[in-house]
């Protein structure tokens, strides 16, 4: 490194430190922030919750002029916004939802210099108007935030990014840093070609959220019922009052889910692109802004969500691939405490998911890469390996065993599914391949029941064969033929049943099949619980009256509590109890501003509750 670079390096950390409040960047940061800071193109690509925001903000602070980040999250904007005014940043966002007066004083302060961050839309900023105004105004840096927008294949595109490519032409001399949490290679090499960032360094984080703990469980069957059971007993289980997202494939399913969990006492809001704007607007602060709400959506509820104290998502139905569930469960635990990624999941799921690639109008072409797709997905919900081994694989990156998933806590078994797969496939067979699994199921059990008599199934030879294994298990060997392709479904017959080709090897005895079977529930694994959980019962005191602390502030001042201060940062306070202004200082996540600001306060708080405690 340059004496330069080196004396670059140390003002960021010193920036880090005084501004942010933070002690060292986390892997991959000053690297960014230092070839930023000095001038040079940058692709940032990092997974959610790594810190994306302080490889452009720390630059912003370091160079001369003011940074504009372009971002099509207008919503959020506000907030970014009132999180940097809190660090004592000049920031401000132009966009549409500012009013005539608010916008010309924003774009006077830019003008004069008085401003670190510019916010602004991209449709904004394209305006003949607003890039006079750039012409004008002194530019420490251009961050193009969601850079994936480019992307024409994404379902995040946006044409005004197209035309960003402006930027490189009329100012070839401020540097540009574009960022994304999108990961795959293609999408990559777009946005290098159509942001004309040929000349950037990509710098590639691990896409490791090594917080989430990933979990995939089987449905229990019967009505729907059951699984919204198996919700709420993982919600009680450690989840009573946190903020989650509880995903479902229907409006309608979103709607029942959120008055059932509302009937069991979660705080739990629908959200939908059928509602109201109004009312999926007021979801959507409330959930930002209030502790512990949880939300039940369809992924309409998504972008946009920069919530970092998420602590579960939940899935219900199975997403469409492994980039959607990835996307999905990535907004949990962006704070980087413990999280939960949980899903329940069922041979119902797999056919629906199958049902809506047959049934969909796109070409050929779409349904081979949808049902590519869906199999990817379907590989790593029955593998008996590391969930984690396998997400990061499917993203290219190798990875070891991770110890936080469901299967590394309790490794389920696979076992020698040969015989069963055998009497289940010839069942389907002798039943004339029109019948759903709960049918086959019965026959197999050797089930006397009205229809089975009535259709002479008695008499087969594959009645009651299957006697040794009880309903759920066989469920589950069903759920697997359908997943790993020997039995299909037809969607044209009401969900009967069929034998697909690779069924006849196994049939024939010249194929083995091998099958997953899932740990027993009770042996769950220690759980980190989130950061308050580990606190002793007279730091817990504390922790809640600083909680209820930061709720008044945020409400007084119209922001989200944790742009006040991070629950990571009232724990850190809670446990250590600092007694002086000096000692709160060093603590992570107060900065300068903060200490100035609410100092005295925490620390008369934190005096009171020692004197009441002892
Ligand atoms: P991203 O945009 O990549 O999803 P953010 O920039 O919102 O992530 O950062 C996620 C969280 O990590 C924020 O709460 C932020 O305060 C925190 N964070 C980022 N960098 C650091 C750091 N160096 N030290 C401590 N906390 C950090
Ligand atoms: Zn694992």
């Amino acid at each position: 490194m340059s004496a330069g670079a080196d004396a670059l390096a140390i003002r960021a950390r010193e920036t880090l430190g005084r501004v942010f409040g933070h002690a060292a960047f986390r892997p991959g940061q000053e690297a960014i922030v230092t070839h930023v800071a000095e001038g040079g193109d940058a692709l940032v690509l990092m997974p959610t919750g790594a810190g994306k925001s302080l490889c452009y903000q720390v630059p912003a602070l370091l160079r001369d002029g003011c940074a504009v980040v372009v971002s099509p999250l207008i919503a959020l904007m506000a907030d970014q916004v009132a999180a940097l005014e809190q660090l004592g940043v000049r920031a401000a966002y132009l966009n549409s939802s500012l009013d005539a007066r608010a916008a010309a004083a924003v774009e006077r302060a830019f003008a004069a210099g008085e401003l670190d961050l510019l916010y602004v839309a991209p449709e904004r900023l394209l305006m003949p108007r607003c890039l006079e105004l750039v012409e004008r105004a002194r530019v420490a840096l251009f961050a193009i935030d969601e850079a994936h927008c480019v992307s024409q294949w994404g379902h995040d595109f946006r044409p005004e990014y197209l035309q960003l490519s402006v930027l490189h032409e009329r100012w070839p001399a401020v540097p540009r840093v574009a960022l994304t949490a999108t990961a795959d290679p293609l999408t990559r090499e777009e946005i290098v070609a159509r942001l004309a960032l040929e000349g950037a360094r990509v710098f590639v984080s691990s896409f490791d959220r090594p917080n989430i703990r990933y979990a995939i469980v089987d449905k229990d069957a019967g009505p729907r019922g059951d699984a919204r059971a198996q919700l709420v007993a993982f919600i009680e289980d450690g989840h009573r009052g946190d903020a989650g997202i509880v995903y479902c494939l229907s409006r309608r399913k979103v709607d029942e889910t959120a008055a059932w969990l509302a009937g069991k006492g979660v705080d739990a809001m629908p959200y939908h692109a059928g509602m109201e704007t109004a009312a999926r607007t007021a979801t959507q602060t409330r959930f930002q802004r209030e502790d512990g709400v949880v939300v039940v959506a369809t992924i309409a509820f998504g972008m946009g969500i920069d919530k970092p104290d998420v602590r579960y998502v939940a899935h219900l139905d199975l997403p469409k691939s492994i980039e959607g569930y990835y996307q999905e469960t990535g907004r949990a635990g962006r704070d980087g405490l413990p999280a939960d990624a949980w899903m329940t999941y069922g041979l119902a799921d797999v056919v629906q998911q199958q049902r809506l690639i047959d049934r969909s109008d796109g070409a050929e072409a779409f349904k081979r890469v949808s049902s590519a797709k869906l199999n990817a997905l379907l590989g790593l919900a029955e593998t008996v390996g590391c969930r984690r081994v396998r997400l990061l694989g499917y993203f290219g990156e190798a990875s070891a065993r991770c110890g936080n998933c469901d299967n590394c806590l309790a490794p389920p078994e696979s076992w020698d599914a040969t015989d069963a797969a055998r009497k289940a496939l010839s069942a389907i067979y002798r039943t004339g391949q029109r019948y759903g699994a709960a049918y086959v199921i019965d026959v197999l059990r050797g089930a006397s029941n009205e229809r089975i008599a009535r259709q002479g199934h008695e008499q087969l030879a594959v009645f009651g064969v299957g006697a040794n294994l009880d309903e759920a298990a066989w469920r589950a060997v069903f759920r697997q033929l359908v997943a790993q392709g020997l039995a299909s479904v037809d969607h044209e017959a009401y969900g009967a049943l069929r034998l697909a080709e690779p069924s006849r090897a196994v049939l024939r005895g010249e194929a083995n099949v091998a099958m997953r079977r899932s740990a027993a529930r009770a042996s769950k694994g220690p759980r980190v619980r989130g950061e308050a959980a580990t606190l002793d019962p007279g730091a817990r005191g504390l922790f809640d009256a600083l909680r209820e602390w930061r709720l008044g502030e945020a409400r007084t001042q119209g922001v989200p509590a944790y742009v006040i201060l991070h629950d990571r940062t009232l724990a850190a306070i809670a446990q250590s109890r600092p007694s002086s202004l000096d000692a709160l200082a060093r603590i992570d996540g107060i900065g300068a501003a903060k200490l100035d600001r609410y100092g005295a306060a925490i620390v008369s708080l934190a005096r009171g509750t020692t004197a009441n405690a002892t």
